[in-house]
């Protein structure tokens, strides 16, 4: 008999020691999911508890009991707590300390009184028979966990089983207490065998229930971050085809990945592009500029000379962002050269003058604040030169206005060739004139004008060149400490002033001590 007994307990042992190394398995490869640790603990304090109760038998020590009891009871609540932590309901935790605390009043009561063991082994059984119903109700109503569905109802059944297994046992024992039996040693009573032979296998079926229930979670989620991370890419290639931005995935200075548009800005195919050196995209005088943003990472609305392939080079903007692995960046690339374009086209708009293309007044006035705040940091020489054309109302009226503009053009373009690059030549209004000559006293400047009066005199604009006598007046001034353009400009039209009184077709300085070129000098 005592062999039977030993027989069927050992091999329920060993069943659970198997589901507890399973458990401790399921709970490392299952990590973070929520439910298997608790199984795992779960186990462990069953088996620990059953480890204690042997001792007791083998010993009789009471303390060894009531810790066995207590560990089996404690075991099992906490393994019923993993189901609730699973579904991500709150966790009855009271279901420990009210299971373990009852069966331990009973334990000492039958310690210290000497009660009945098949009452106490009743009590037990009706505990343990019951704490399993809260979690079978969970399994069998969760509807919002459709996937788990078929391992769901696999433990719940199983539990079951375990339950009404247990609960018939502890209704043997409450028998054998009524009918006065005579006490028998566990291994003697056949309700004792029960658990064993029944229960336990219920419950290995319930853990395969429970890993089957992980495994089919961990399965749909993966399957739902699959899906999501695949949506993902979709709408990121969406987004990249949709920008009007070439865009680039940059790893370790190669193009790892493009989209459509950066194939159209440099003209070469994605396949092509792929794998290449991201500096093949720029010109060579923006290599330095590209590599400097590629070591400092996040770069934004940097103008660089991108490359295409049959076109040549075009202003590009990009911007580089840089991505988790170090060294990948994302490079966005945009052409903008009909933006400089324009750029150029309004600041010419705004600095210069239409029919001729040299500078107006505005842009002549800000081109020489900087020389006279060097005329008066260094003392510089600097003059100005006011320059009328004579007459001028008479191009018009005799030959048109279009004539008109093509002497403006000619007169132009003659005062060009006499100047320098530092220079400057500005319209000042209609007809009038100014130029700024750096470095340059009145004496040079006289000369310089005289010259240019000369070839004045020789020019022959448009087809009607042999009616036209093109001839000008000038007023020059050198600039003087504590000067204002507003003063030089107030000076130079007295000197021209004069010129025009005294006949035109003069060069008149002011104030006057310095020299004076009209006819007669020619
Ligand atoms: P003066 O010798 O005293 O300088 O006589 P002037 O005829 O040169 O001077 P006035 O100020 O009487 O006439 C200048 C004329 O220049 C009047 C204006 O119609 C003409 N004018 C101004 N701007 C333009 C232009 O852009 N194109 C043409 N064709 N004529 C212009
Ligand atoms: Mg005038
Ligand atoms: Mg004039």
């Amino acid at each position: 008999m005592s062999a039977l007994y030993f027989s069927p307990m050992l091999l329920g042992l060993c069943l659970l020691l198997a589901v507890a190394i399973a458990a401790t398995a399921l709970w490392l490869v299952s990590r973070p999911y929520a439910g298997p640790g608790f199984w795992m603990a779960g186990i462990w304090t069953l088996i620990a508890g059953i480890l204690l109760f042997i001792g007791f038998m083998i010993t009789g020590s009471p303390t060894l009991n009531v810790l066995g009891n207590a560990g089996q009871l404690g075991g099992e609540a906490i393994f019923l707590l993993g189901i609730f932590r699973f579904m991500g309901r709150p966790l009855p935790w009271w279901i420990i300390p009210l299971s373990v605390s009852i069966m331990v009043l009973f334990n000492v009561h039958y310690w210290v009184f000497d009660g009945n063991s098949d009452f106490l082994m009743g009590v037990y059984s009706t505990i343990a028979g019951l704490l399993p119903l809260q979690a079978i109700w969970l399994l069998l109503r969760a509807k919002d966990d459709a996937v788990t569905r078929p391992a769901r109802l696999l433990v719940a059944v199983s539990l079951l089983i375990y339950s009404l297994v247990t609960l018939v046992r502890g209704a043997l024992g409450y028998l054998d207490w009524w009918q006065q039996q005579p006490y028998e040693m566990p291994y003697d009573s056949f309700s004792y065998l029960l658990p064993y032979n029944f229960a336990i296998p219920a419950l290995v079926m319930g853990f395969v229930g429970v890993t089957l229930m992980t495994m089919q979670r961990i399965l749909a989620r993966s399957e739902y971050h699959a899906q999501a991370a695949q949506r993902s890419a979709q709408r990121f290639e969406r987004l990249l085809s949709a920008t009007s931005s070439g865009v680039a995935i940059i790893r370790q200075g190669l193009i790892h990945d493009a989209n459509l548009r950066l194939e159209q800005l440099t003209g070469r195919p994605r396949v092509e592009l792929i794998g290449q050196a991201v500096s093949l995209l720029f010109a060579e005088n923006s290599q330095a500029k590209l590599h400097n943003s590629l070591q400092l990472g996040a770069t934004r609305q940097l103008e660089l000379q991108a490359l295409h392939q049959q076109h040549g080079g075009f202003t590009a903007e990009i911007s580089l962002e840089p991505l988790e692995q170090q060294g990948d960046h994302i490079l966005e690339l945009r052409d903008i050269s009909h933006h400089k374009a324009l750029e150029a086209r309004l600041h010419s708009l705004a600095t210069r003058d239409p029919l001729t293309g040299i500078l107006n007044r505005r842009a002549f006035d800000d081109a020489i604040q900087p020389e006279l705040a060097r005329c008066e940091r260094q003392g510089h020489a600097l003059s100005l030169a006011l320059l009328d054309i004579d007459h001028f109302k008479q191009f018009n009226d005799r030959h048109g206005h279009a004539v008109g503009d093509l002497v403006l053009q000619a007169f132009t373009h003659c005062c060009q060739t006499h100047l320098r690059a530092s220079d400057r030549l500005a319209r000042f209004g209609g007809e009038e004139f100014i130029i700024m000559l750096v470095d340059t006293d009145s004496h040079s400047a006289m000369q310089l004008m005289q010259r240019l009066r000369q070839s004045v005199h020789q020019l022959q604009p448009g087809s009607v060149s042999n009616q036209l006598m093109v001839r000008f007046s000038a007023g020059i001034t050198q600039w003087q400490p504590g000067d204002t353009l507003d003063s030089l400009v107030r000076r130079a039209d007295r000197g021209l002033y004069q010129a025009k009184n005294a006949g035109r077709d003069q060069i008149h300085c002011w104030p006057p001590a310095t020299e004076t070129f009209n006819h007669a000098d020619s």
